[in-house]
This record gives structure tokens, C-alpha cells and sequence, in this order.
């Protein structure tokens, strides 16, 4: 060590000591993804030199772990480019200085560049904040170079001597401090390389065994791969998930690097949908399996890897929240998303609609939280309808527009199998099915964003095809009144309820003597409001009934009431108004129990009398 130089690393040291230090505090393992990611910088970097150049000492390119309990020292030794004396002031003593970003200038056009990690900037000197010691034992690729020895105690004073070394690449031994005797652990470090070293493109050991699987599915060209690729690559990132539905293979070089694959997984429920399905990636190595900032929440029912080489993706969040970069991404991969529903919608219709149920609350809320997503996937969103196939909005539009007076009429499962869809279908009407509580909402959402389609719950109101307007014209009695009249007034005075309104009128069908109906905008705000549940629905006094002057039974009880009866003819007029009730469910517990007992005092009088 006789001609050994030595000097102060340059002033920003001390400045940034601090930061480093706070930053690594909360996760110090990772100075190993900074280490190892260098190493496996170095070799992508003589790969890429291979290709002009030639040089001693083989290409089978590896990096290895090692360590010496006793003496606390861990080595990280990799077999790439090494660096001179000279690129070691360089790289090494200013800090400051990134040594990647210098060479990607130097090998701006070369292809492949997304092999050489970079961005981490400070992250060599990570290692001092486990160490009391580092020491690099290098050699360049380059002919005729001498081995070097950098070594530092502090992180701040340095001394480098030349060295005989035999191999070509770098070897760093970190004489680990007292706190960090866990890194002197196989299996922490299997660990750790698993964790973010599991993807980079070359070998690495650790005590001599393999440690990383390589190979980054996402960064192969997809016309190249199976879907058995996609599907192993799938159940390796995520064990025990089930079959993804889907998947899509983001690859973009322009306006951005980004590349990845996004898997639809099959949700067994509702709000199975695990959040960090998405892991971050910077070059293959592994940066955060939250991407939060990088994808609107909808997206993140969505599993998989993402890639973006050029995004400081380990610096802060907030930082990234305003980065326009992340806004684009975010764009893309939002319209790579829609685009492919629409394609598989498109394609292949019957699958589609065979996994609309696993996929159509994922749908449903990124259109209502994205207008972007809306605008892509508008056309690929779906409805059951009352004859159990599909319909697009546009499409029951189109067939239903003219016969329904604009209006779009739809249901839920149970209101489907209703009295009210009878009488629809008795004249050939049409409904949609809703069939989640996200529904109400998406029903607000269209109704808005196509403003000549008004959207009616098939209760709210009879369809004007249902009812016959002529049945009563002309037919009036000594004081003029029509026999609506007369049945109204009748069912007003058996009917006195507050917030019930009475109206009669001739339906095309006899079969019903009478329906409740649902004021619409009531029922659409208790449903979203989030503390809806059946009983709210029961507690919605203001409804109307409206009975139908052409059934059997109405006209039995007016007769009755006006004849024989007053009081019989009554009681049937409430036994209609309990039906209606009953077939709009809206009665509560305490009212059937009442309606039971009213009923079967009423059924005795009849039979007894006979
Ligand atoms: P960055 O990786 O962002 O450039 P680092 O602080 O991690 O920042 O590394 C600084 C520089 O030191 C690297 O760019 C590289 O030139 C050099 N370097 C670090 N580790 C190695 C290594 N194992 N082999 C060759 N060069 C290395
Ligand atoms: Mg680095």
C-alpha cells in the first residue's frame, strides 16, 4: 500500500449522509437491492460491450453472496464490467455523479438499454448504513488494467491502492456494524434477493445456492409466449389465487418505457379484491408492491408487475402524485384496460358475457370513477335483460326507444318476476336487470351522461301501453262521474293512509286488481345512501296505489259496498290493497302478521255465513 491516495469524498457527503440515513431507517434491507442491482448492472453493461468488443475472462455472468460469521463481514462479488482506478474516483468518490446515467449517454443509441439500472442514485452508499467498513476490490474488463482497492471507514475518508486481483468484476465486503448481524443469515439474505432481486437477468447465489428465478416474463416479447407462460408466471406470482380471468401485456417504448403484464384475477366475492396485487418494478428489480399513486383505486382489483424503468419510483410518494409522467402512465394503462374489454367483448361475446359477473363491478366503478374509462369501455358495458340474454344500453335503445316513449325501464332480480314485469311483458315491453347495489348509482351516472334516456324502475310507474286510456270515456253516471271515479273515491274511504295516494285505472290486463308504486327519486336516494338495507326500502310509506278498474274482484267489492254489504264490500277492498302490498313486498313483519290475522277473521265471515 505504498503509493495509496487518499482524500475526502466529495462535500455533498455530509449533506446527504442524513438523508440516506432517514430514508434507510425504515427499510435497511434494502442495500442489498442497491448493491446487488449494481453488480447486476455491471454485467448487463459488459454484455452489451460483448457484443463489439472482446475481452479475457468468459461470459457465463454471475453474482454471488457470501459471508464469514466471525469476522461480520458480507461479500457481494460479481463477474461484470469492474472499474479502473480512475472510474472509481469517478463513480465511487462523487457521489453525486451517476455513473449510469454517464454511461446511458455514452450508449444512448445502443438497443436495450433497459438493462442498465440506473435512478437509484445514491445507492452504493447505502451500504455504510449497515457497515462500519467497505472495502471494493475491483478489476476493469479492460485490457492491461490493474486491480484496485477502495476501502472506507466512515463513508466520507477513503484510500485506494492498486491490487492484484485475477477476475475481471467487483467484489464488495461490508464489515457489517453491530446492529446488523441479521445480514449474516442465509436465509435473510434468500430472503431479500427473493424479494427484489427475484427478476434480474443474471444468476445469483447466495452461500453457493441459486437464488432468483431471472427470467421477468414481462420483458419478453408477447408474441413469443403461451398462454401456459402467462398462466405459471400467474400462480408463481401469486400461489393460491385461483385462475386469473384474463390478462394484458403492457409494452411501451414511446412516449415512456413501461413494461408489464396486469392479470384479471376471478374474484370468489364481491370485496375479495386484495390491494398490492400490483408489484412495482425498476429495471426488474423490485421497488413496492403498493401502486397506489400509479393507478386509479378501480385498477387495483387488477394483479401483476409493472415495469417503468424511468420513474425515481423509490422516491417519495408525493413527489410522484405530481410528476406528469405518472399521469400519463396512468392514462395508458387505464385505456390499455378498456381497450381490451372492448376487444374481448367484440370478439368473443359469449365468453365475455359468460364472466360479466366476475367482471362487471370492476366495469361498473371505473366507469363511474373515471370518465376516461367510461369513454373507452362505454360500449362493452352490459345488461341482463328480462328474457335472460344481453343488451348493451345502446342496443336495448335502438330496439326499445319508440315503443317504451324513451324511456329505459329496469329491475331487480325479484322485481323481474314481478306483477309490474307482467304487465310490461303482457305488452311486450322490455327491461334491464340491475343486480348490485353499485347499480342505483350507475343508473344516476348513465341517466346523466345520456341525457335523452330516462331511466324507470318498473315499479315506479306503469308503462303507458299498460293501460287502456279509452276504457272509461263517455260512461258517466247521474252526477257525472265515471266508474274510476267511483272506484277511487271508494278505495279512498277504505284507504286512508298518510303518504298513500289512491288513482284508478283500466288496465289491459284484468288479471291484477291493483299495484303499488314507488316514487322513483325516493327510491333511488334510500338505495344509495349506504345504509340501505330491506327494511328502509319497507319503511317507504309514500307510494301509490293505483287499482285497476278492470278486475273482477274491484268491481265485487264496489258492488258489494254500494249492494249488500257496506262493511264486506270494504274489508275486500283492503284485501286488495294487502295483495298489492304483498306483491311489491313492501310489507313489514308486524304488517303480515296483521294482514294474516284481518284475512282469516275475514275468510270466517264469509264461509260462515254460509
Ligand atoms: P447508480 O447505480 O445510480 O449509478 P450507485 O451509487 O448505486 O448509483 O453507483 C454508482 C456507480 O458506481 C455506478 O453507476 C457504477 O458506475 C459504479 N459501480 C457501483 N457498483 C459497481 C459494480 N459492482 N461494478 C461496476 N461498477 C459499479
Ligand atoms: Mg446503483
Amino acid at each position: 500500500m505504498t503509493d495509496a491516495v487518499k482524500g475526502k469524498i466529495s462535500v455533498e457527503t455530509e449533506n446527504i449522509f442524513p438523508i440516506i440515513k432517514k430514508w434507510l431507517y425504515s427499510e435497511k434491507d434494502i442495500f442489498i437491492r442497491e448493491l446487488v442491482s449494481n453488480a447486476c448492472d455491471a454485467t448487463s453493461k459488459l454484455k452489451k460491450i460483448s457484443l463489439s468488443e472482446e475481452f479475457e475472462g468468459g461470459t457465463d455472468y454471475k453474482i454471488e453472496l457470501s459471508f464469514d460469521k466471525d469476522k461480520r463481514i458480507l461479500v457481494i462479488e460479481d463477474n461484470g464490467i469492474g472499474m479502473t482506478s480512475e472510474e472509481v474516483k469517478k463513480y465511487i468518490n462523487q457521489i453525486a455523479f451517476s455513473g449510469a446515467t454517464d454511461f446511458a449517454k455514452h450508449y444512448q443509441n445502443a438497443e436495450n438499454k433497459a438493462e442498465i439500472i440506473g435512478h437509484f442514485g445514491l445507492g452504493f452508499y447505502s451500504c455504510f448504513m449497515v457497515s462500519q467498513k467497505v472495502t471494493i476490490e475491483t478489476k476493469s474488463y479492460k485490457k492491461g488494467e490493474a486491480g484496485v482497492l477502495w476501502e472506507s471507514e466512515s463513508g466520507t475518508d477513503f484510500s485506494i491502492s492498486p491490487i492484484e486481483k485475477e477476475t475481471r468484476g467487483t467484489k464488495i465486503s461490508l464489515y457489517l456494524d453491530a446492529d446488523s448481524g441479521e445480514y449474516l443469515d442465509k436465509w435473510k439474505l434468500k430472503e431479500l434477493i427473493k424479494k427484489y432481486c427475484d427478476f434480474l437477468p443474471v444468476p445469483i447465489f447466495v452461500d453457493g445456492e441459486k437464488a432468483n428465478r431471472e427470467k421477468p416474463l414481462w420483458s419478453e416479447e408477447p408474441s413469443k409466449l403461451k398462454p401456459e407462460d402467462y398462466k405459471d408466471f400467474y400462480s408463481y406470482l401469486f400461489p393460491f389465487s385461483g385462475e386469473s380471468l384474463f390478462h394484458i401485456h403492457l409494452n411501451v417504448d414511446f412516449p415512456f418505457r413501461l413494461q408489464g403484464i396486469l392479470y384479471f384475477p376471478k374474484l370468489t366475492h364481491e370485496l375479495d379484491a386484495s390491494k398490492n396485487g400490483i408489484k412495482l418494478f425498476c429495471n426488474h428489480v423490485f421497488v413496492s408492491d403498493n401502486a397506489n399513486e400509479l393507478i386509479p383505486q378501480f385498477l387495483t382489483i387488477l394483479k401483476g408487475t409493472i415495469d417503468i424503468p424511468d420513474l425515481p419510483l423509490n422516491v417519495s410518494r408525493s413527489y410522484l402524485q405530481n410528476d406528469p409522467l405518472v399521469k400519463k402512465i396512468t392514462n395508458h394503462i387505464i385505456k390499455k384496460v378498456a381497450d381490451r374489454l372492448l376487444e374481448d367483448f367484440k370478439k368473443n361475446r359469449e365468453e365475455y358475457q359468460k364472466n360479466w359477473s366476475d367482471i362487471s363491478i370492476f366495469v361498473k366503478y371505473g366507469i363511474l370513477t373515471d370518465e376516461k374509462f367510461y369513454d373507452s369501455v362505454k360500449d362493452a358495458l352490459i345488461f341482463k335483460n328480462s328474457e335472460s340474454g344481453f343488451y348493451t344500453l345502446n342496443e336495448y335503445w335502438e330496439k326499445n326507444k319508440e315503443k317504451n316513449n324513451n324511456k329505459v325501464y329496469y329491475a331487480n332480480e325479484t322485481e323481474m318476476g314481478s306483477v309490474y314485469m307482467d304487465l310490461l311483458k303482457s305488452q311486450g315491453l322490455e327491461a334491464l336487470l340491475v343486480d348490485s347495489k353499485i347499480d342505483s348509482h350507475l343508473i344516476q351516472n348513465l341517466e346523466m351522461k345520456n341525457p335523452d334516456m330516462k331511466f324507470q324502475r318498473v315499479d315506479a310507474e306503469l308503462a303507458d301501453q299498460v293501460v287502456d286510456k279509452d276504457a272509461n270515456k263517455g260512461l258517466v253516471d247521474s252526477e257525472n262521474k265515471t266508474e274510476s271515479d267511483r272506484i277511487e273515491e271508494f278505495f279512498k274511504t277504505v284507504v286512508a293512509v298518510e303518504g298513500v295516494e289512491i288513482k284508478a285505472e283500466a288496465l289491459k290486463s284484468q288479471e291484477v286488481p291493483a299495484v303499488i308504486l314507488m316514487p322513483e327519486f325516493m327510491r333511488r336516494m334510500s338505495e344509495m345512501n349506504s345504509m340501505f338495507n330491506k327494511e328502509d326500502m319497507k319503511a317507504l310509506k309514500n307510494h301509490t296505489l293505483l287499482v285497476n278498474t278492470t278486475s273482477p274482484l274491484v268491481k265485487s267489492a264496489l258492488r258489494v259496498f254500494n249492494g249488500v254489504n257496506q262493511e264486506k264490500g270494504k274489508n275486500l277492498a283492503r284485501l286488495v290493497y294487502d295483495l298489492a302490498l304483498l306483491s311489491a313486498k313492501a310489507m313489514s313483519e308486524q304488517e303480515i302478521s296483521d294482514y294474516t290475522k284481518r284475512t282469516s277473521q275475514f275468510l270466517e265471515e264469509i264461509f260462515s255465513e254460509n
